[in-house]
């Protein structure tokens, strides 16, 4: 990622740029909504396991789903919308933040959104042309 600017942050190849102050208004769109799949690696199983302080095989049963032959973290339902289960409703932010896995870290630069910058911005009130 590209050093902040006045305008936000840039990254190669993407036609966006992200304001991260945006996130402060926001209500954590990016966190919660439609239902959706927060992968997570063994590395970061373990990173957030320590950072809770909970045995993996606990951490794992609570909070991960298997989707394929990869690991989600779980949502919670509430009505018509999902939360990622590490959101915090209350506070409006990750619970879990400085160990957030690396496709929460990475967004709203997603490969997925490079030709879809419309679409991305519906969604985050962050990003800017
Ligand atoms: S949707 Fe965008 S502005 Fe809102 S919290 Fe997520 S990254 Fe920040
Ligand atoms: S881990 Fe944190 S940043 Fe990622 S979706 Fe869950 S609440 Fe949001």
């Amino acid at each position: 990622m590209g050093a902040p600017e006045a305008n936000g942050i840039g990254k190669q190849g993407f036609n966006y740029r992200f304001n991260p102050e945006s996130c402060k208004q926001c209500e954590g769109r990016c966190c919660n909504g439609e239902s959706g799949r927060i992968f997570v690696n063994q590395d970061e199983i373990e990173a957030i396991s320590r950072f809770l302080k909970m045995e993996i095989s606990k951490f794992s049963a609570d909070y991960l789903r298997k989707v394929s032959y990869k690991f989600s973290l779980k949502e919670i339902k509430a009505n018509h919308n999902y939360a990622c289960v590490f959101f915090d409703s209350k506070r409006n932010q990750c619970s879990i933040y400085p160990v957030r896995p690396n496709q929460c870290q990475t967004f709203p630069f997603w490969d997925y959104y490079k030709d879809k910058p419309e679409e991305l911005a519906a969604e985050c009130p962050g990003v800017v042309f």
